[in-house]
C-alpha cells in the first residue's frame, strides 16, 4: 500500500512515521527547503529559536505526542517541567499554578474544586465561551484575567473566543496527562527524528516539492500532482488544513465547504530573549495575567542549555494577537517585558509574528472539523485538524491517531 503525504509539518511526519512502520510505502511532500513545518530549529547567533513553536510539549513525556513518538520509535528525550507553571499574581508576587484556587474566596475555592471534580456533568452542551462560563459559575476578575493568560499562552486566543467545551476538554487532559515539557534540542529534535525514522523504514521525503493537485478516481483520492508530474497512491494525507486541502481538488460537497470555511485560524506574537542571567529560573511557563499583552514566557534552557551559546539563557515570550495593528502589539509586548524585569539586562533577539497563511493554529482550538473529508481515502491532520481537547502539539497527535484509526494501522 502506498500513502502520499502533504507537508513536513509535525502532523505530516507523524502521520509518516506511523504508516512506514507498519509497512506502508511513504512519499512525503514539502514545499520549502526544509522540513519541520512550523516546529524547526532556525538557527540564530548560537542560539536555538524556530519557525513556530516555543520549544514546548504540552503535557510533556506522558502526553498523546510523547506517547505516538514511543510507539514509532522516535527517541526524543522530553524533560518535563518543574515546576509545571508559576502565575504573577496582581501585587507582583509568585504563587504555584496549582495553588490558583487558594487566591479565590472560600465559596468559589469551594465551588471550582466541586466542578473540576465533576466536569462530565458541567461541560456545556451549546456554544457558550469560556469567558461566559467563568461568568456564569464564577464572576471573578483573577480567574477571568487567568483563563486570557492560560488560553492565550496554550492557544493564541483570548477566553471569551474558546468554546468553553473545549477548554474543559483540555483541563481535563491536564488533569490526565499533566504539565508540559521541553525536548533536548529543542521542536526540531522531534521533527529530525521522525524523518529519521521515517527513512530508516524506507520511506522518503522530498523537499522544495509543493503539491498542487489532488487526483480523483469519482469520490477515491488516487494520487496528487508535483512538480508537473502525477504520483499515484491508496492514501492521500494532507498536512495543511481542510480549506487549502480543498482548493486542489473540486470539491462539489457544500455543506463541508461551509464548515471549513468559517474555521479561522489563531494569530500570536513571539518574542525571544537573550540573557547573561536567569529571568525566570525554572523550566516551567510563567503565567503572566497582569501584564497588558505578555500571556506567558518560558525559559527553556533551564530544561536544555544547549539551546543557547555558553553562559546565555533563552527566554521566550508569547501573545495572542488582539488587534489589528501589528506595530503596537508588539510594542505593547516589549513593554510588558520591561515592566515584567525592570532590573535585569536583557537583548531582544528575534520578535516573530504569526497569521494568515503561517499562524499559531492553522484553526482556532475548538473550531476543528475532524479529520475526513468528502472524499474517500483522504484524510486531513495537523493543526487545522486537531483531536478534542487537545493543546497544540497535542491536538496534532490525537488527530493523526484518529486518521491511523480510520486507516485500520
Ligand atoms: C509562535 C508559535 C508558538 C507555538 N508554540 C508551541 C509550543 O510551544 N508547543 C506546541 O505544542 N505548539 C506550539 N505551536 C503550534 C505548533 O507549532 C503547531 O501546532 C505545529 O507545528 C503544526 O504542525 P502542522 O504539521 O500542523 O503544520 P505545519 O508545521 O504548518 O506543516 C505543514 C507543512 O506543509 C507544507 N505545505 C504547505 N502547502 C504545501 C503544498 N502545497 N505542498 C507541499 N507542502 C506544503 C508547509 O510548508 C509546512 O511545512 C506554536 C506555534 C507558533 C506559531
Amino acid at each position: 500500500m502506498k500513502a502520499v503525504i502533504i507537508g513536513a509539518g509535525l502532523g505530516g511526519l507523524l502521520s509518516g512515521a506511523k504508516l512506514s512502520k507498519a509497512g506502508y510505502d511513504i512519499e512525503i511532500f514539502e514545499r520549502l527547503p526544509f522540513i519541520g513545518g512550523r516546529f524547526a530549529n532556525l538557527d540564530y547567533k548560537g542560539f536555538k529559536l524556530s519557525t513556530g513553536a516555543l520549544h514546548m510539549i504540552p503535557h510533556g513525556s506522558r502526553g498523546p505526542l510523547a506517547q505516538l513518538l514511543r510507539e514509532v520509535g522516535a527517541q526524543v528525550k522530553i524533560i518535563d517541567s518543574n515546576p509545571m507553571a508559576v502565575i504573577r499574581t496582581a501585587n507582583g508576587g509568585d504563587i504555584a499554578f496549582h495553588d490558583f484556587r487558594k487566591q479565590l474566596p472560600l465559596t468559589k475555592n469551594v465551588k471550582l474544586g466541586t466542578i473540576l471534580l465533576f466536569s462530565r456533568k458541567f461541560k456545556p452542551k451549546n456554544n457558550i465561551s469560556f469567558k461566559d462560563w467563568i461568568l456564569k459559575y464564577f464572576d471573578d476578575e483573577f480567574l477571568l484575567k487567568l483563563a486570557d493568560s492560560f488560553c492565550g499562552w496554550a492557544l493564541s486566543l483570548a477566553a471569551k473566543d474558546v468554546p468553553a467545551r473545549e477548554m474543559l476538554e483540555i483541563i481535563d487532559n491536564m488533569y490526565k496527562y499533566k504539565g508540559s515539557g521541553v525536548p533536548v534540542g529543542g521542536c526540531g529534535a522531534v521533527t529530525e527524528t521522525l524523518a529519521d525514522v521515517i527513512s530508516s523504514n524506507g520511506g522518503k521525503i522530498h523537499t522544495k516539492s509543493c503539491v498542487d493537485k489532488i487526483i480523483l478516481d469519482k469520490d477515491r483520492a488516487k494520487g496528487v500532482g508535483v512538480n508537473g508530474k502525477t504520483i499515484d497512491s491508496d492514501i492521500v494525507i494532507s498536512d495543511i488544513g481542510h480549506f487549502d486541502t480543498s482548493r486542489m481538488y473540486e470539491c462539489k460537497n457544500d455543506e463541508y465547504l461551509g464548515k471549513i470555511k468559517d474555521a479561522k485560524p489563531s494569530k500570536g506574537i513571539k518574542i525571544c530573549l537573550s540573557s547573561d542571567e536567569r529571568l525566570i529560573g525554572h523550566s516551567g511557563v510563567f503565567f503572566t495575567p497582569y501584564a497588558q499583552r505578555i500571556n506567558g514566557i518560558n525559559e527553556v534552557t533551564n530544561a536544555d542549555p544547549n539551546l543557547a551559546p555558553p553562559g546565555k539563557h533563552l527566554v521566550m515570550s508569547h501573545q495572542a494577537v488582539v488587534s489589528d495593528n501589528l506595530n503596537d502589539e508588539i510594542a505593547l509586548g516589549l513593554l510588558d517585558l520591561k515592566r515584567l524585569f525592570p532590573d535585569k539586562k536583557y537583548e531582544v533577539l528575534l520578535v516573530q509574528s504569526y497569521s494568515n497563511g503561517w499562524p499559531v493554529n492553522r484553526v482556532s482550538s475548538g473550531a476543528d472539523t475532524g479529520n475526513k473529508t468528502p472524499i474517500r481515502n483522504l484524510y486531513v491532520v495537523g493543526d487545522g485538524a486537531k483531536g478534542k481537547g487537545g493543546i497544540e502539539v497535542e491536538g496534532v497527535a490525537l488527530g493523526v491517531r484518529n486518521v491511523m484509526r480510520e486507516i485500520g494501522v
